[in-house]
């Protein structure tokens, strides 16, 4: 795992927060000024003071010389990426009679979390969950303000549960179950689908240890998917990095360059290249360019380290594919590395309360970044985990701002558990406690008179069941008057770039011009066209969703197969 604080990764925090306030404020000029940063200056047209700004990708590389190529390999489908994406790609290209090689530029497969969205799957229905996937789609595009590719959605909606349960079959019989998460959020207004999916190994006793359980979630999934791979006589090439695509002028692209300096191979796909590398977060200058305001985030995670340097991004660039044409892409930014959350009274750094708490941790982790050097702490009671498992069992609270990510439907909120991740964070320094609200607000930091009165001004609220202040739902209010308090400080934490390579329902990249690129395929994480404006945890897991859903649909399409062969769900 990488947990990497973006302030030491060139532009601190504050110097881009400096360099906002110099702007002229707002996020908008936030993302132009970060925009113009040029990282190579070169005169455009010869006239003094003017200049073109251009980003290092945009110097498309020499092709590697003949002499560089020591070994050929010859396959007709060529995944790049053993992440989800590509493996299901793999298998799935391989049952529709391909020939395939997988490659990777690190040592092993790439996992993380665990949450899979899907539509209409067996599970679903042997559980009695029926959803209105049409209200879904429908909120997506509202979400994205229609700046995404509709017919890419009611794909998802079509496909996703029986790719779904393609991938169920393919694991089942080797040990793996799956139950769905109970914990999706749970509000009238911002509201999550019961749509969630996990793998668990077979034995897993759902023992929580400091908020995780062995035995859950893609680290379980993927060495099944890479064991079936290789029984099925898919070669996997590890440490082998994709550097080239191959296509000669418009024509299709043939295969690609990888490995290493004076030692590469060419491999030759007869059929299709699928790119499944994965998002770009590990690149500061792709993320500059293509969402400034992710670099305002407290920290990024990924692991295995830093693979997702969007480098097949760049390779279908140099080719003549495009990247989607919304802007600013949207990212995952969660709440990940900080405290839980909860939907209790939030203060920033000046002791003020600043929104309606009761958001999902997407929204909690971008707005706290417009407060003061984007500092966020919650506050909450000796009775606050209490006052948790009540909301999560009477079906009004949920999301990403508690600890149990694997809470199974038809299970109870897990109160040793939480109370395990609050001692984990307190011996940690992610939350501080103290018998009285002055104390607490010295070990935050915050101005202990005005913290204290925003305290005071919460409990009115409270009693009188009405937020005059942020319109909070009444049944979320609750006092802070029993010692011991507790102050959670919130830190926001980029997981995925999820805006990537134009394309379409063909999963063809595009070229500039909208025309698909023959022979090119993309899936997973570094696909576009899929989200607008902002990451809508609506359907919490959906990055895994369509890793698995496109992953399988661009294996059948690159093998030359019609995607017919999945069922459709009515929707
Ligand atoms: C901590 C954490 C938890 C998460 N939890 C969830 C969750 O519960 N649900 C959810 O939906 N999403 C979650 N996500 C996001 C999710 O992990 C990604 O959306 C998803 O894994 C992307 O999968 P992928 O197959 O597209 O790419 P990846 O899993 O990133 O795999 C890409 C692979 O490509 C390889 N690669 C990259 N460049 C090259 C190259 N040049 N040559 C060869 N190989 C290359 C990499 O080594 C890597 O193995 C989480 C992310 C993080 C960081």
């Amino acid at each position: 795992m990488s947990l990497e604080e973006n302030g030491k990764k060139g532009i601190s925090r504050r110097k881009f927060i400096q360099g906002t306030a110099i702007g002229a404020v707002g996020l908008a000029s936030a993302g132009m000024l970060a925009g113009c940063s040029p990282k190579e200056e070169t005169p455009s047209d010869g006239q003094a003071g003017t200049s073109t700004s251009k980003w290092s990708w945009e110097t498309k590389p020499d092709p590697i010389p003949a002499s560089e190529i020591k070994k050929t390999v010859d396959t007709e489908v060529l995944v790049i990426g053993a992440g989800l994406a590509g493996t299901v790609a793999s298998l799935s290209a391989n049952e529709a009679g391909a020939k395939v090689v997988l490659i990777d530029k690190n040592d092993t497969w790439a996992a993380r979390g665990g949450h899979i969205t899907a539509f209409g799957t067996k599970l679903q229905k042997e559980l009695g969950i029926s959803v209105d996937y049409r209200q879904v789609i429908r909120r997506w595009v509202y979400w994205a303000q229609g700046r995404c590719k509709e017919d890419l959605l009611w794909l998802f909606a079509e496909k996703s549960g029986a790719c779904f349960d393609w991938v169920r079959d393919q694991v089942e019989p080797r040990g793996l179950k799956i139950a769905m998460w109970d914990g999706y959020f749970k509000g009238p207004d911002y509201t999550e689908y019961p749509v969630t999916h996990f793998f668990y190994q077979d034995g897993t006793d759902f023992m929580y240890q400091n908020g995780n359980i062995e035995g859950a979630g893609n680290g379980v999934l993927l060495p099944i998917l890479e064991e079936i791979i290789k029984e099925k006589g898919i070669e996997i090439h590890y440490k082998t990095p994709a550097v080239q695509l191959i296509r000669e002028g418009d024509g299709p692209v043939t295969g690609i360059v990888a490995g290493e300096a004076g030692n590469y191979t060419q491999y030759n796909a007869s059929k299709g290249v699928i790119i499944a590398t994965g998002d770009y977060a590990s690149d500061q200058e792709m993320v500059e360019r293509y969402d400034p305001f992710a670099l305002q985030a407290d920290s990024q995670i990924y692991f295995p380290n830093k693979c997702n340097t969007g480098d097949a991004h760049k390779m279908a660039m140099w080719a003549g594919g495009a990247m989607q044409k919304v802007e600013p892409h949207a990212a995952v930014i969660h709440l990940e590395s900080g405290a839980q959350s909860y939907a209790f009274l939030h203060v920033n750094a000046l002791g003020n309360r600043f929104k309606n708490e009761d958001v999902n941790t997407q929204s909690k982790s971008c707005t706290k970044e417009y407060e003061p050097e984007g500092i966020a702490w919650t506050v909450y009671d000796a009775d606050g985990l209490s006052q948790v498992k009540q909301q999560i069992d009477a079906g009004i609270g949920g999301g990403l701002f508690y600890g149990q990510t694997f809470q199974r439907i038809g299970t109870e909120f897990d109160m040793a558990a939480e109370q395990q991740v609050l001692d984990l964070h307190i011996s940690n320094g992610k939350v501080v406690t103290a018998n009285t609200l002055e104390e607490l607000a010295e070990k935050m930091g915050v101005p202990v008179d005005n913290f204290v009165a925003t305290v005071k001004r919460y409990n009115e609220i409270v009693a009188a069941k009405n937020d005059e202040d942020y319109g909070k739902r009444a049944e979320l209010l609750t006092p802070i008057v029993k010692a011991p308090f507790y102050a959670g400080k919130l830190l926001s934490t980029v997981l995925t770039m999820v805006g990537g390579l134009r394309t379409n329902s063909n999963l063809n990249v595009l070229d500039e011009n909208d025309q698909p690129i023959e022979g090119l395929y993309v899936a997973g994480s570094a696909a576009g066209d899929f989200f607008a404006n902002d990451y809508p945890t609506i359907c919490p897991g959906i990055g895994h969703g369509r890793c698995i859903t496109f992953g399988r649909l661009a294996g059948i399409i690159a093998a030359g197969k019609s995607i017919d062969v999945v069922p459709s769900l009515e929707v």
